[in-house]
C-alpha cells in the first residue's frame, strides 16, 4: 500500500491534508454487520457469482444504513482485469466511480480464476466503502489514498472482523508519498 502523489493545486493539496490526518472513523454497531460478513464468508464458498453479489450488496447496504448513508450501488464481477505493463502485471481487486457512486469488486484471480480468499474480498470491500463514506459522507470528494484513508479502511475491516487494529508503521518517502512497512507492522 503506497499513498496517493501529494496534488499540487491548493484547493486539492488541503483535502489530501485534511484526509491524511484524519485517522479515525466513528463505527456504528458491529454485531448485525458481523452476521452478515459471517453468512458472506460461507457463501463465497459456493464459489457462485450470482450468490457472492447478493450477500455482499447486504453486507454493503448494512454499511450503508449504519453509516446513516445512501447505498452504493454494487456489482461483483468474475475474473479481475489485468494491467499489464512492461515489467509487471498487476490485477483490479476493486474500484469506485465517484460520479455513479458505484462499486464494482472481483471475485476471481485474473489468471487461474479462482475464487478470492474471504479475508481479501473483505478487505477489498471495506477499501471501496471507504472511498464511498469519504465522497459522500466526509467531504473528501477526490477521496485520495492517503495514511488516514488506509487506517479508516483498517478500522472498519477489522471492525467487521472483530479482530484487533494494527497500528500501521508507514514508510516516508522523498517525494512525500507513504508505503506500509509490513514486517514492522506485523510485528507489533
Ligand atoms: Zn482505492
Amino acid at each position: 500500500m503506497h499513498t496517493d502523489s501529494i496534488p499540487k493545486i491548493k484547493i486539492d493539496n488541503a483535502e489530501y491534508q485534511r484526509s491524511d490526518e484524519l485517522r479515525t472513523l466513528t463505527l456504528p454497531p458491529g454485531t448485525e454487520l458481523r452476521e452478515i460478513a459471517a453468512n458472506l464468508k460461507a457463501v463465497m464458498k459456493t464459489d457462485d457469482r450470482k450468490q457472492v453479489q447478493a450477500a455482499s450488496a447486504s453486507l454493503i447496504t448494512a454499511m450503508a444504513k449504519a453509516f446513516m448513508v445512501a447505498p452504493p450501488p454494487l456489482k461483483v464481477l468474475n475474473a479481475r482485469p489485468l494491467k499489464v505493463t512492461e515489467n509487471y502485471a498487476t490485477e483490479t481487486f476493486g474500484d469506485y466511480d465517484f460520479e455513479s457512486t458505484a462499486i464494482r469488486l472481483w471475485m476471481r484471480t485474473a489468471v487461474q480464476k479462482k475464487t478470492t480468499s474471504y479475508g481479501t474480498y473483505l478487505s477489498t470491500l471495506c477499501h471501496e466503502f471507504c472511498h464511498h463514506l469519504d465522497v459522500v459522507a466526509l467531504e473528501l470528494p477526490h477521496t485520495y489514498h492517503t495514511r488516514g484513508f488506509y487506517e479508516r479502511a483498517a478500522i472498519l475491516y477489522h471492525h467487521v472482523q472483530d479482530t484487533p487494529v494494527r497500528t500501521i508503521v508507514w514508510t516516508p518517502h522523498r517525494n512525500g508519498t507513504f508505503s506500509v512497512d509490513w514486517a514492522r507492522t506485523m510485528r507489533r
